[in-house]
């Protein structure tokens, strides 16, 4: 079994020298260094102040976990007022994305419908491909 190259992590590896725990979080920074350079200030007011990337559908939410659609730059502000206020929330996020694209997200995060109308189970995202994406998406280094 080959460790996790992080240190002090001993858990064996799921892809590139990294561990589950490890993968994530590499996932995670470069998910946000992508969408901190794509939306210079926040999307809902314009300010520049504690600007932080607000996940549209929550980040438990593997399959949309690193989906472009599911975040943008919310200020600190806006990000609290918007998470406490989920209604709210959820009407600015139609509102920024659209209808459409924003069901796309839901049947990524939560499985799409079957005939009945339930949902099915959500597919599980490929990390591995996710990481290699997200490196040549933001030029960051392996
Ligand atoms: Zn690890
Ligand atoms: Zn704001």
């Amino acid at each position: 079994m080959t460790a996790c190259r992080r240190q002090r992590c001993k858990t064996r590896v799921e892809y590139d020298g990294l561990c589950p725990k490890h993968l994530t979080k590499e996932l995670d920074f470069l998910y946000g260094r992508l969408i901190h350079t794509r939306d210079p200030f926040c999307m809902r007011c314009g300010s520049n102040d504690w600007p932080e990337c607000s996940h549209h559908i929550s980040r438990e939410r593997h399959g949309t976990r690193w989906d472009p659609d599911n975040a943008c730059i919310h200020c600190k502000e806006c990000h609290v007022y918007l998470t406490y206020h989920p209604n709210i929330h959820v009407e600015w996020i139609i509102d920024f994305i659209g209808q459409e694209r924003y069901e796309a997200l839901l049947d990524k995060a939560y499985g799409v419908r079957d005939d009945t109308g339930r949902r099915t189970y959500p597919v599980e995202p490929d990390r591995p491909a996710l990481l290699e994406w997200l490196r040549a998406e933001t030029g960051e280094a392996a």
